[in-house]
Protein backbone atom coordinates (compact mmCIF):
# COMPACT_ATOMS: atom_id res chain seq x y z
CA UNK A 1 0.00 0.00 0.00
CA UNK A 2 0.91 3.85 -0.57
CA UNK A 3 2.10 5.31 2.86
CA UNK A 4 0.07 8.07 3.94
CA UNK A 5 1.81 11.76 3.90
CA UNK A 6 1.33 12.06 7.63
CA UNK A 7 3.84 9.88 8.09
CA UNK A 8 6.25 12.30 6.95
CA UNK A 9 8.79 9.41 5.46
CA UNK A 10 12.05 10.18 3.97
CA UNK A 11 13.09 10.18 0.17
CA UNK A 12 14.79 6.39 0.62
CA UNK A 13 11.74 4.99 2.25
CA UNK A 14 9.06 6.57 -0.48
CA UNK A 15 11.90 5.28 -2.85
CA UNK A 16 10.90 1.56 -2.30
CA UNK A 17 6.99 2.55 -0.71
CA UNK A 18 5.73 5.48 -2.26
CA UNK A 19 3.64 4.49 -5.37
CA UNK A 20 2.37 1.27 -4.67
CA UNK A 21 -1.15 0.76 -5.66
CA UNK A 22 -1.41 -3.26 -4.72
CA UNK A 23 -4.86 -5.30 -7.03
CA UNK A 24 -6.89 -7.49 -4.90
CA UNK A 25 -4.42 -10.05 -5.78
CA UNK A 26 -2.34 -8.57 -2.64
CA UNK A 27 0.98 -9.05 -5.15
CA UNK A 28 4.34 -7.84 -3.08
CA UNK A 29 5.90 -6.57 -6.11
CA UNK A 30 4.56 -3.95 -8.98
CA UNK A 31 1.78 -5.47 -11.08
CA UNK A 32 2.95 -4.77 -15.05
CA UNK A 33 -0.63 -3.67 -16.63
CA UNK A 34 0.55 -4.66 -20.47
CA UNK A 35 -2.62 -3.31 -21.92
CA UNK A 36 -3.33 -0.73 -23.87
CA UNK A 37 -6.78 -0.16 -22.99
CA UNK A 38 -9.54 -0.52 -20.10
CA UNK A 39 -13.28 -2.24 -20.80
CA UNK A 40 -16.40 -0.15 -19.38
CA UNK A 41 -19.35 -2.22 -17.62
CA UNK A 42 -22.11 0.26 -19.49
CA UNK A 43 -21.51 2.79 -22.81
CA UNK A 44 -22.85 5.25 -20.29
CA UNK A 45 -19.55 4.81 -18.22
CA UNK A 46 -17.84 5.37 -21.33
CA UNK A 47 -19.53 7.85 -22.34
CA UNK A 48 -18.86 9.95 -18.80
CA UNK A 49 -15.00 9.20 -18.69
CA UNK A 50 -14.55 10.43 -22.35
CA UNK A 51 -16.91 13.53 -21.25
CA UNK A 52 -14.57 14.17 -18.46
CA UNK A 53 -17.16 13.38 -15.96
CA UNK A 54 -15.81 10.40 -14.05
CA UNK A 55 -11.84 9.79 -13.63
CA UNK A 56 -11.10 6.44 -14.72
CA UNK A 57 -8.24 4.80 -17.13
CA UNK A 58 -8.93 4.82 -20.43
CA UNK A 59 -6.49 4.07 -23.09
CA UNK A 60 -2.60 3.87 -21.92
CA UNK A 61 -1.82 6.96 -24.56
CA UNK A 62 -3.70 8.88 -21.77
CA UNK A 63 -2.60 6.72 -18.93
CA UNK A 64 -1.93 3.23 -17.18
CA UNK A 65 -1.84 1.87 -13.46
CA UNK A 66 2.30 0.91 -13.89
CA UNK A 67 3.13 4.15 -15.44
CA UNK A 68 1.18 6.02 -12.40
CA UNK A 69 3.11 4.19 -10.06
CA UNK A 70 6.30 4.77 -10.91
CA UNK A 71 5.10 8.67 -11.35
CA UNK A 72 4.20 8.76 -8.02
CA UNK A 73 7.02 7.25 -6.67
CA UNK A 74 9.36 9.57 -8.59
CA UNK A 75 7.34 12.70 -7.34
CA UNK A 76 7.62 11.43 -3.93
CA UNK A 77 11.29 11.61 -3.90
CA UNK A 78 11.36 15.18 -5.59
CA UNK A 79 9.36 16.60 -3.40
CA UNK A 80 6.31 17.72 -6.71
CA UNK A 81 2.97 17.94 -6.50
CA UNK A 82 2.90 15.98 -10.28
CA UNK A 83 5.03 13.86 -12.48
CA UNK A 84 4.42 13.12 -16.48
CA UNK A 85 6.28 9.92 -17.64
CA UNK A 86 7.14 9.76 -21.38
CA UNK A 87 9.07 7.88 -23.65
CA UNK A 88 12.50 9.04 -23.45
CA UNK A 89 14.41 11.70 -21.89
CA UNK A 90 14.46 14.26 -25.28
CA UNK A 91 10.50 13.50 -25.40
CA UNK A 92 10.36 14.65 -22.10
CA UNK A 93 12.83 18.01 -22.77
CA UNK A 94 10.57 18.31 -25.58
CA UNK A 95 7.06 18.49 -24.22
CA UNK A 96 8.68 20.41 -20.76
CA UNK A 97 9.02 24.01 -23.39
CA UNK A 98 6.58 22.81 -26.38
CA UNK A 99 3.58 22.45 -24.24
CA UNK A 100 3.80 26.15 -22.86
CA UNK A 101 5.89 28.06 -25.82
CA UNK A 102 4.05 29.28 -29.04
CA UNK A 103 5.53 31.46 -32.42
CA UNK A 104 6.73 34.96 -30.69
CA UNK A 105 7.49 33.76 -27.59
CA UNK A 106 11.04 33.84 -26.09
CA UNK A 107 12.83 31.44 -24.34
CA UNK A 108 16.33 31.99 -22.80
CA UNK A 109 18.34 28.58 -22.11
CA UNK A 110 21.77 28.17 -20.43
CA UNK A 111 24.17 27.48 -23.50
CA UNK A 112 25.46 24.46 -21.95
CA UNK A 113 23.49 21.76 -22.95
CA UNK A 114 23.19 17.74 -23.97
CA UNK A 115 23.79 18.13 -27.32
CA UNK A 116 20.05 17.11 -28.47
CA UNK A 117 17.72 19.39 -26.70
CA UNK A 118 20.13 22.37 -28.42
CA UNK A 119 18.92 20.33 -31.90
CA UNK A 120 15.87 20.71 -30.47
CA UNK A 121 16.11 24.38 -29.84
CA UNK A 122 18.09 25.36 -33.14
CA UNK A 123 16.14 22.94 -35.79
CA UNK A 124 12.69 23.00 -34.44
CA UNK A 125 11.61 25.83 -31.57
CA UNK A 126 13.61 28.32 -33.56
CA UNK A 127 11.79 27.23 -36.75
CA UNK A 128 8.52 27.73 -35.68
CA UNK A 129 9.25 30.86 -34.69
CA UNK A 130 10.32 30.65 -30.91
CA UNK A 131 12.91 33.48 -29.91
CA UNK A 132 16.04 31.53 -28.31
CA UNK A 133 18.34 33.09 -26.43
CA UNK A 134 21.46 31.44 -24.99
CA UNK A 135 23.74 32.55 -21.78
CA UNK A 136 26.50 31.30 -20.30
CA UNK A 137 24.76 29.37 -17.58
CA UNK A 138 27.15 29.88 -14.86
CA UNK A 139 27.57 33.19 -14.87
CA UNK A 140 25.10 35.40 -13.15
CA UNK A 141 25.40 38.35 -14.98
CA UNK A 142 24.55 36.98 -18.38
CA UNK A 143 21.17 35.66 -17.16
CA UNK A 144 20.32 39.31 -15.71
CA UNK A 145 21.06 40.83 -18.80
CA UNK A 146 18.51 38.38 -20.55
CA UNK A 147 16.12 38.07 -18.35
CA UNK A 148 16.00 42.33 -18.31
CA UNK A 149 13.60 41.06 -21.71
CA UNK A 150 10.36 39.38 -21.04
CA UNK A 151 10.87 35.72 -21.48
CA UNK A 152 8.31 32.41 -21.06
CA UNK A 153 10.79 30.10 -20.20
CA UNK A 154 13.98 29.86 -18.76
CA UNK A 155 16.19 26.63 -19.24
CA UNK A 156 19.39 25.06 -17.88
CA UNK A 157 20.86 22.03 -16.85
CA UNK A 158 23.18 22.38 -13.44
CA UNK A 159 25.75 20.77 -13.85
CA UNK A 160 25.75 20.81 -16.96
CA UNK A 161 26.54 18.06 -19.92
CA UNK A 162 29.89 17.52 -19.81
CA UNK A 163 31.58 20.49 -18.75
CA UNK A 164 30.05 20.42 -15.44
CA UNK A 165 29.37 23.63 -14.93
CA UNK A 166 27.11 25.16 -12.25
CA UNK A 167 24.18 27.69 -12.39
CA UNK A 168 23.28 29.22 -9.45
CA UNK A 169 19.53 27.80 -9.30
CA UNK A 170 18.00 30.10 -6.72
CA UNK A 171 19.83 33.38 -8.55
CA UNK A 172 17.65 32.32 -11.84
CA UNK A 173 14.50 31.47 -9.63
CA UNK A 174 14.08 34.98 -8.29
CA UNK A 175 14.86 36.63 -12.08
CA UNK A 176 12.27 34.08 -13.39
CA UNK A 177 9.73 35.24 -11.15
CA UNK A 178 10.44 38.73 -11.76
CA UNK A 179 10.20 37.83 -15.71
CA UNK A 180 6.88 35.94 -14.96
CA UNK A 181 9.33 32.97 -16.79
CA UNK A 182 8.55 29.12 -16.10
CA UNK A 183 12.03 27.90 -15.28
CA UNK A 184 12.87 24.41 -16.35
CA UNK A 185 16.18 22.55 -15.03
CA UNK A 186 17.78 19.49 -16.54
CA UNK A 187 18.62 17.68 -13.51
CA UNK A 188 19.75 14.85 -14.92
CA UNK A 189 23.70 15.35 -13.87
CA UNK A 190 22.87 15.96 -10.20
CA UNK A 191 20.13 13.47 -10.21
CA UNK A 192 16.54 13.54 -7.69
CA UNK A 193 19.08 12.61 -4.59
CA UNK A 194 22.17 15.25 -5.73
CA UNK A 195 19.69 18.36 -5.84
CA UNK A 196 16.48 19.64 -5.82
CA UNK A 197 15.43 22.45 -8.21
CA UNK A 198 11.97 22.77 -6.89
CA UNK A 199 13.21 23.66 -3.48
CA UNK A 200 15.80 25.72 -4.45
CA UNK A 201 13.24 27.75 -6.44
CA UNK A 202 12.68 26.36 -9.99
CA UNK A 203 9.31 25.52 -11.12
CA UNK A 204 9.90 21.91 -12.87
CA UNK A 205 12.15 19.73 -13.36
CA UNK A 206 13.12 17.26 -16.35
CA UNK A 207 14.88 13.98 -16.07
CA UNK A 208 16.17 11.76 -18.41
CA UNK A 209 15.33 8.25 -16.80
CA UNK A 210 17.45 6.10 -19.00
CA UNK A 211 20.68 7.87 -17.02
CA UNK A 212 20.51 7.30 -13.20
CA UNK A 213 16.93 6.13 -12.91
CA UNK A 214 17.50 3.13 -15.06
CA UNK A 215 20.93 2.96 -14.34
CA UNK A 216 21.63 -0.65 -15.94
CA UNK A 217 21.61 0.82 -19.28
CA UNK A 218 18.14 -1.38 -19.58
CA UNK A 219 15.60 1.21 -21.43
CA UNK A 220 14.43 4.06 -22.17
CA UNK A 221 12.91 7.30 -20.07
CA UNK A 222 11.66 10.12 -19.39
CA UNK A 223 9.82 12.53 -16.81
CA UNK A 224 8.55 16.09 -16.01
CA UNK A 225 7.94 17.52 -12.56
CA UNK A 226 6.66 20.22 -11.23
CA UNK A 227 3.20 21.64 -9.97
CA UNK A 228 0.07 20.05 -11.11
CA UNK A 229 -1.34 22.92 -13.61
CA UNK A 230 1.86 23.16 -15.30
CA UNK A 231 2.25 19.15 -15.49
CA UNK A 232 -1.10 18.95 -17.08
CA UNK A 233 -0.30 20.87 -20.17
CA UNK A 234 2.51 18.18 -20.27
CA UNK A 235 0.26 15.46 -20.35
CA UNK A 236 -2.16 17.26 -22.56
CA UNK A 237 0.14 17.25 -24.90
CA UNK A 238 1.39 14.56 -24.84
CA UNK A 239 -1.66 12.52 -24.80
CA UNK A 240 -2.26 14.14 -28.12
CA UNK A 241 1.23 13.57 -29.86
CA UNK A 242 2.36 9.95 -28.50
CA UNK A 243 5.10 9.88 -26.52
CA UNK A 244 3.75 7.73 -23.93
CA UNK A 245 6.08 5.51 -21.55
CA UNK A 246 5.27 2.40 -22.24
CA UNK A 247 3.86 -0.08 -19.22
CA UNK A 248 6.97 -2.13 -19.34
CA UNK A 249 9.66 0.71 -18.98
CA UNK A 250 7.82 2.28 -16.25
CA UNK A 251 7.76 -0.99 -13.84
CA UNK A 252 11.48 -1.71 -14.75
CA UNK A 253 11.96 2.49 -13.65
CA UNK A 254 10.10 2.17 -10.64
CA UNK A 255 11.44 -1.02 -9.87
CA UNK A 256 14.96 1.21 -10.37
CA UNK A 257 14.04 3.97 -7.79
CA UNK A 258 14.32 1.13 -5.12
CA UNK A 259 18.04 0.82 -5.33
CA UNK A 260 18.67 4.88 -6.72
CA UNK A 261 19.96 5.92 -3.52
CA UNK A 262 21.74 2.75 -2.89
CA UNK A 263 23.50 2.94 -6.38
CA UNK A 264 23.87 6.48 -6.78
CA UNK A 265 25.68 7.07 -3.24
CA UNK A 266 28.15 4.68 -3.99
CA UNK A 267 28.91 6.20 -7.38
CA UNK A 268 29.39 9.52 -6.29
CA UNK A 269 31.75 8.35 -3.84
CA UNK A 270 33.74 6.40 -6.26
CA UNK A 271 33.77 9.53 -8.66
CA UNK A 272 34.72 12.77 -6.28
CA UNK A 273 37.51 10.25 -4.95
CA UNK A 274 39.00 9.40 -8.54
CA UNK A 275 38.17 12.67 -9.11
CA UNK A 276 40.78 14.08 -7.11
CA UNK A 277 43.35 11.47 -8.06
CA UNK A 278 42.78 12.37 -11.83
CA UNK A 279 43.14 16.03 -11.37
CA UNK A 280 46.59 14.70 -9.36
CA UNK A 281 47.63 12.75 -12.17
CA UNK A 282 50.21 14.40 -14.55
CA UNK A 283 48.46 13.01 -17.85
CA UNK A 284 45.47 15.21 -16.60
CA UNK A 285 45.49 18.99 -17.40
CA UNK A 286 41.94 19.69 -15.69
CA UNK A 287 39.55 17.60 -13.37
CA UNK A 288 36.23 18.86 -13.20
CA UNK A 289 33.84 17.29 -10.53
CA UNK A 290 31.67 19.87 -8.78
CA UNK A 291 32.47 19.33 -5.38
CA UNK A 292 35.99 19.47 -5.45
CA UNK A 293 37.46 22.45 -3.86
CA UNK A 294 39.16 23.64 -7.59
CA UNK A 295 35.54 23.59 -9.49
CA UNK A 296 34.91 26.98 -10.54
CA UNK A 297 31.92 27.16 -9.07
CA UNK A 298 32.38 24.55 -6.11
CA UNK A 299 30.64 27.22 -3.33
CA UNK A 300 27.79 27.34 -5.50
CA UNK A 301 27.87 23.71 -5.96
CA UNK A 302 28.20 23.16 -2.02
CA UNK A 303 25.51 25.33 -1.69
CA UNK A 304 23.02 24.10 -3.63
CA UNK A 305 24.13 19.54 -3.89
CA UNK A 306 24.15 17.29 -1.27
CA UNK A 307 26.00 14.90 -3.74
CA UNK A 308 27.80 15.51 -7.02
CA UNK A 309 27.21 13.60 -9.36
CA UNK A 310 28.60 9.83 -10.80
CA UNK A 311 30.15 12.07 -13.83
CA UNK A 312 34.08 13.57 -13.92
CA UNK A 313 35.08 15.37 -16.72
CA UNK A 314 38.83 15.37 -17.57
CA UNK A 315 41.42 17.05 -20.40
CA UNK A 316 43.89 14.83 -21.43
CA UNK A 317 47.23 17.06 -20.43
CA UNK A 318 48.94 17.93 -23.92
CA UNK A 319 52.21 19.17 -25.04
CA UNK A 320 53.22 23.11 -24.74
CA UNK A 321 51.91 24.60 -27.79
CA UNK A 322 49.35 21.73 -28.77
CA UNK A 323 45.84 22.91 -30.14
CA UNK A 324 43.43 21.36 -27.55
CA UNK A 325 40.82 21.34 -30.61
CA UNK A 326 43.03 20.19 -32.82
CA UNK A 327 43.83 16.07 -34.08
CA UNK A 328 46.31 15.69 -31.62
CA UNK A 329 44.37 16.19 -29.24
CA UNK A 330 41.56 14.10 -30.11
CA UNK A 331 44.92 11.54 -30.68
CA UNK A 332 45.19 11.76 -27.45
CA UNK A 333 42.02 11.76 -25.80
CA UNK A 334 41.23 8.39 -27.94
CA UNK A 335 44.78 6.68 -27.00
CA UNK A 336 43.40 6.82 -23.76
CA UNK A 337 39.97 5.75 -24.36
CA UNK A 338 41.03 2.67 -26.72
CA UNK A 339 43.73 1.51 -24.11
CA UNK A 340 41.61 1.19 -21.15
CA UNK A 341 40.14 -2.24 -19.97
CA UNK A 342 37.02 -2.23 -17.56
CA UNK A 343 35.45 1.21 -18.74
CA UNK A 344 33.50 0.90 -21.57
CA UNK A 345 33.12 3.30 -24.57
CA UNK A 346 29.80 4.49 -24.76
CA UNK A 347 27.58 7.70 -24.96
CA UNK A 348 25.25 6.85 -21.89
CA UNK A 349 26.07 7.66 -18.30
CA UNK A 350 24.79 7.27 -14.70
CA UNK A 351 25.45 2.93 -15.48
CA UNK A 352 25.82 0.72 -12.94
CA UNK A 353 29.21 -0.21 -16.21
CA UNK A 354 31.96 2.75 -15.91
CA UNK A 355 31.81 4.92 -19.32
CA UNK A 356 33.94 6.58 -21.20
CA UNK A 357 32.66 9.26 -23.46
CA UNK A 358 34.47 11.53 -26.23
CA UNK A 359 31.84 14.59 -26.42
CA UNK A 360 33.44 16.22 -29.34
CA UNK A 361 33.22 13.45 -32.00
CA UNK A 362 29.68 11.76 -30.34
CA UNK A 363 27.43 13.43 -27.80
CA UNK A 364 28.58 16.79 -28.82
CA UNK A 365 29.63 16.82 -32.40
CA UNK A 366 26.49 18.51 -34.05
CA UNK A 367 27.15 21.75 -32.64
CA UNK A 368 30.62 22.04 -34.07
CA UNK A 369 33.95 23.32 -32.85
CA UNK A 370 33.03 27.20 -31.89
CA UNK A 371 30.21 26.29 -29.76
CA UNK A 372 32.26 23.48 -27.98
CA UNK A 373 35.02 25.95 -27.34
CA UNK A 374 32.09 28.49 -26.09
CA UNK A 375 31.49 25.94 -23.08
CA UNK A 376 35.06 25.10 -22.57
CA UNK A 377 35.08 21.96 -24.45
CA UNK A 378 37.82 20.62 -26.08
CA UNK A 379 39.35 18.09 -28.49
CA UNK A 380 41.16 16.21 -25.17
CA UNK A 381 37.75 16.41 -23.33
CA UNK A 382 36.42 12.98 -22.18
CA UNK A 383 33.46 12.33 -19.55
CA UNK A 384 33.66 9.54 -17.32
CA UNK A 385 30.59 8.27 -15.79
CA UNK A 386 31.52 6.06 -12.89
CA UNK A 387 29.95 2.82 -12.24
CA UNK A 388 29.28 0.45 -9.56
CA UNK A 389 33.15 -1.35 -10.36
CA UNK A 390 35.68 -1.57 -7.37
CA UNK A 391 36.90 1.97 -7.58
CA UNK A 392 40.46 0.19 -7.10
CA UNK A 393 39.77 -1.68 -10.28
CA UNK A 394 38.51 1.45 -12.12
CA UNK A 395 41.85 3.56 -10.78
CA UNK A 396 44.05 1.28 -11.91
CA UNK A 397 41.86 0.68 -15.39
CA UNK A 398 42.34 4.89 -15.62
CA UNK A 399 46.09 4.39 -14.55
CA UNK A 400 46.73 2.06 -17.24
CA UNK A 401 45.06 3.71 -19.66
CA UNK A 402 46.78 7.28 -19.04
CA UNK A 403 49.98 5.71 -19.04
CA UNK A 404 49.22 4.74 -23.10
CA UNK A 405 48.73 8.76 -23.52
C1 LIG B 1 20.51 11.77 -22.04
C2 LIG B 1 20.09 13.12 -21.70
C3 LIG B 1 18.91 13.65 -22.22
C4 LIG B 1 18.03 12.89 -23.21
O1 LIG B 1 17.53 11.68 -22.72
P1 LIG B 1 17.20 10.39 -23.64
O2 LIG B 1 16.62 9.45 -22.64
O3 LIG B 1 18.47 9.97 -24.27
O4 LIG B 1 16.20 10.82 -24.66
C5 LIG B 1 18.57 14.93 -21.83
N1 LIG B 1 19.34 15.64 -20.99
C6 LIG B 1 20.49 15.16 -20.48
C7 LIG B 1 21.32 16.00 -19.57
C8 LIG B 1 20.91 13.89 -20.82
O5 LIG B 1 22.06 13.42 -20.33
Amino acid sequence: MTPDDALNLRPDTLAVRAGHTRTPFDEMSEAIFMTQGYVYPTAAEAEAAFAGEIQRYQYSRYANPTVTMFEERLAAIEGAEDCFATATGMAAVFVSLASILKAGDRLVSSRALFGTSIATFDDYFAQWGIIVDYVDGHVNEDWERALATPATAIYCESPTNPMQDVVDIPFVAGLAKAAGALFIVDNVFATPLGQKPLELGADAVVYSATKHIDGQGRVLGGAVLGAKEYVDKVRQMVRTMGATMSPFTAWVLGKSLETLSVRVKAQAASAIDLAAWLEAHPKVAVSRYPLLPSHPQHERAMAQMTMGGTLVTIDIALPEGTDPHGPEAKAAAFRFMDALRVIDISNNLGDAKSIATHPATTTHRKIGPERRAMVGMSDATVRLSIGLEDVEDLRDDLARALDAV
